[in-house]
């Protein structure tokens, strides 16, 4: 292909190899090994002096494909496929990290992730500090001369807090650290963190890259010294991208824009609605002016996403009362769903945190967390209103 191609063609045509059988859509590899010509061509594979596929934890060409394609839209040099957004996370820390090393991430993230870095990681010397927000000088000053990496999520979950990538990719640079950023909400169809200074962008292919809530999935993209490493770890720890979903997600990319375009629609409309109702107190969307960020949000992202946030008057007996009428909506702690999702944070996703750490990150019991799918948005709205009345 000629570069540099637009985005939409890059999402349907990139990682393209077509095989010998000429096939038009993309082949699924289902096999866990691959065969040689003879006993030379064995050891030159496996003396990484030939390319080509050895055996499926390593490489298998539609996990290759998928790789590709998520690169592309990145606009990232290489891309690492991993079995899970949490293996993609702790590939990272594992290939780039030694012990005694410290990190720096926001509190705002997502809960296993808090727990892979207090529960896991530290048990091997690796220490975290957590920052409250996303000011610049707080995460400098969270910073010690053993800090190699700086971890967020933006807009942050679920209170959507904006980051601002290239301040923070400057105050991790400064001190010799990679800022690594977890791009599951805005997806490369909204936000392109590498662009904007960040040296290694995680998915959880899990969440909008499927979009459809079939197959878990993550990635690690960015530039090729830096995913080497993770290549590495996987070869030998083993947590790679099975070829089936490697195939499910190379599909589910071909439509991410559209959906995610559709879904930022339909969810702006609901967050403009909630700030119109009596019994919600507030709404954290980016894309209403009311959102501390917006200014920012609409600098760095070319879209808002469809992560709504918002409180509700009284306290969780309220909140729980909005869940429990829904009729449509899933009641799953899960995003990035074409079926609309909604979750109470302090009691599921945000639960195992101390109820403190809680309440320093602005999750009280009245806020609900809602994924907005593609349904139509007055159905969303109708489910919603059940138990907003009062
Ligand atoms: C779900 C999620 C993860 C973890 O991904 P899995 O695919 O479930 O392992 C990481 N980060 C964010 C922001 C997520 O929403």
């Amino acid at each position: 292909m000629t570069e540099p191609l637009d985005f939409d063609t890059l999402a349907v045509r990139a990682g393209i190899h077509r095989s010998q059988f000429n096939e038009h859509s993309e082949a699924l590899y289902l096999t866990s090994s691959f065969v040689f010509e003879n006993a030379a061509q064995a050891a030159a594979r496996f003396a990484q002096e030939e390319p080509g596929n050895i055996y499926s934890r390593f490489t298998n060409p539609t996990v290759t494909a998928f790789q590709e394609r998520l690169a592309a839209l990145e606009g990232g040099e290489a891309c690492v496929a991993t079995s899970s957004g949490m293996s993609a996370i702790l590939a990272t820390c594992m290939s780039h990290l030694k012990s005694g090393d410290h990190i720096v991430s926001s509190s705002a993230i997502f809960g296993a992730t808090v727990q892979l870095f207090t529960n896991i990681l530290s048990k091997f010397g690796l220490e975290t500090t957590f920052v409250d927000g996303m000011a610049p000088q707080d995460w400098r000053g969270a910073m010690q001369p053993n800090t190699r990496l700086l971890y967020l999520e933006t807009p942050s979950n679920p209170l959507t807090d904006i980051a601002d990538i290239a301040a923070l990719a400057a105050v991790a640079h400064e001190g010799g650290a990679l800022l690594v950023v977890d791009n599951c909400f805005c997806t490369p169809a909204l936000q392109l963190p590498l662009a904007l200074g960040a040296d290694l962008v995680i998915h959880s292919a899990t969440k909008y890259l499927d979009g459809q809530g079939r197959v878990l999935g993550g990635a690690v993209v960015g530039p090729q010294k830096l995913t080497e490493p993770v290549l590495a770890f996987l070869r030998t720890a083993g947590p790679t991208l099975s070829p089936f979903n490697a195939w499910v997600l190379l599909k589910g990319l071909e439509t991410l824009r559209i959906r995610m375009q559709a879904q930022s629609v339909n969810a702006a409309e609901l967050a403009r609605w909630l700030e119109t109702q009596p019994a919600v107190t507030r709404v954290y969307y980016p894309g209403l002016p009311s959102h501390p960020q917006h200014a920012l949000a609409k600098r760095q992202q070319s879209g808002f996403g469809a992560i709504v946030a918002f409180e509700v008057a009284g306290g969780r007996e309220a909140a729980w009362r909005v869940v429990d009428a829904t009729r449509l909506i899933s009641i799953t702690a899960n995003l990035g769903d074409t079926k609309t999702t909604i979750t109470h944070p302090a009691t599921t996703t945000h639960g195992r945190i101390s109820a403190e750490a809680r309440a320093r990150a602005g999750i009280g019991e009245n806020l609900l967390r809602v994924a907005v799918g593609l349904e139509g948005v007055a159905d969303i709205k109708a489910d919603l209103a059940r138990g907003l009345a009062v």
